[in-house]
């Protein structure tokens, strides 16, 4: 076997396609969000402004978050020295944990390395216990939730992307004394459209099922506490696993569920993906405390982040480009060819010092290829206005179509 020769073709496959991935190098510089520093291939330095970050409230930098992370590597050190079950629970862990609890309304919470590993690990444990359980998994689905529910062996059910209709007729099918449980998210975070949560819990009601949500883009920004489209819509208590990030509105790292106390404690003992790896760094952990505990009050900067997304959407489609408008946080505006979708980041990041970066295929369907933008509270009028300015010359540079795609 040519190992080389098999690595090459299955590089060249992803470029043959357009959709090979490159990184674009970047410095953060704390204070100075969305504005980063770019190293470019060939080593020189470029200003630019960040368009595709999940930072979406810019918490990243926030001086809450970094005094409190300061402070616990000056009293606890660096890393956690160990699992949660090996001296890895500190009481940053358990704050952590009864802070999210609380957000959610849940009796309980358990912290992951990341919301994928909080949903990977989750999904793929839920059938041990309870054999037989059937999953039934939304179409569109992040990629963590459908390796956890690939991965258990157990029974799966795809339904078609917020259909409730097709989700009755699968549920109809099966055994009604079968274990069942529905997976979704509350904000998809490619076309930024929300999941019908209130139907979902009546079907669940309806058939005797769980129900797992991820709001790994609504926590922080969505409901009067940044507890997620859950609790905007006063739906928390009919959820029974709620799954989240400290990585994007929250600005740090780490995922996890709330749920019951009973289910977090399942979980805890027996899911591979909680019990055999190094806990979170108590630091990030402090930081995480406080970036949740300051958006449980910080109204202000929900209502700032929504403004700031409705701005971008009106001054994009006023120039009639082709976005998505769910009336969400998110701002995909369609492309639909990879190698144009690259170009045109390409050229925005190259000729005007704006970083979004190309979505393709996998991530979303062939055909839709588009650049996604996250409008955050520091983004200022001037980024925007650069912004908009950029990609009108650059939609006409490139002959592109101007016709909007209803949300
Ligand atoms: N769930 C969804 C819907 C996501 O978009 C992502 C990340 O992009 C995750 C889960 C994973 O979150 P994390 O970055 O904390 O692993």
């Amino acid at each position: 076997m040519d190992y080389t020769a098999q690595l090459d073709s299955a590089i060249a496959r992803l470029h043959d396609e357009g959709r090979y991935r490159t990184f674009i190098d970047i410095e953060r510089r704390n204070g100075h969000f969305p504005h980063a520093v770019r190293t470019r291939p060939d080593g020189s330095q470029q200003n630019i402004t960040v368009w595709c970050g999940n930072d979406y409230l810019g918490m990243g930098q926030h001086p809450v978050v970094l005094n409190a992370m300061h402070e616990a590597v000056d009293a606890a050190g660096a890393g956690s020295g160990g699992t949660r079950n090996i001296s890895g629970t500190t009481v940053y862990h358990k704050r952590l944990e009864a802070e999210l609890a609380d957000l959610h309304g849940k009796e309980a919470a358990l912290l992951f390395t990341s919301a994928y590993i909080a949903n990977d690990a989750t999904l793929s444990t839920l059938p041990k216990l309870f054999p037989g359980l059937i999953i039934y998994s939304d179409a569109l689905n992040h990629a963590s939730m459908i390796e956890g529910v690939r991965r258990n062996g157990g029974a799966k059910r795809i339904f078609r992307h917020n259909d409730v209709a097709h989700l009755r007729e699968l549920l109809e099918a099966d055994d009604p004394k079968a274990p069942k449980l529905i997976a979704f998210e509350s904000v998809y975070s490619m076309d930024g459209d929300f999941g019908p949560i209130e139907e979902i819990c009546d079907l669940a009601d309806e058939f005797g099922a769980l129900t797992y949500i991820d709001e790994v883009h609504a926590v922080g920004m969505y409901g009067p506490r940044g507890g997620g489209l859950t609790e905007r819509d006063r739906l928390a208590h009919r959820i029974d696993i709620i799954n989240g990030t400290l990585a994007k509105a929250y600005g740090v790292m780490g995922g996890y569920i709330a749920a019951s106390a009973k289910m977090c404690d399942a979980v805890r003992s027996y899911a591979p993906g909680f019990i055999f790896t190094t806990s979170l760094p108590p630091a990030v952990a402090a930081g995480a405390v406080a970036s949740v505990a300051h958006l449980k009050t910080a109204q202000d900067l929900r209502d700032q982040h929504q403004t700031q997304a409705k701005i971008l959407k009106l001054r994009l489609k006023g120039m009639g480009l082709p976005l998505i408008d769910h009336g969400s946080h998110i701002v995909p505006v369609i492309v639909g060819n990879p190698v144009h979708t690259k170009k045109l980041s390409d050229m925005l990041l190259d000729d005007y010092g704006i970083y979004v970066q190309p979505i393709n295929f996998p991530t979303v369907p062939r055909g839709t290829e588009r650049l996604r933008f996250t409008p955050s509270p520091v983004h200022g009028p001037d980024e925007m206005n650069r912004l908009v300015q950029a990609m009108d010359e650059l939609w006409s540079h490139c002959a592109l179509n101007r016709a909007e795609l209803a949300g």
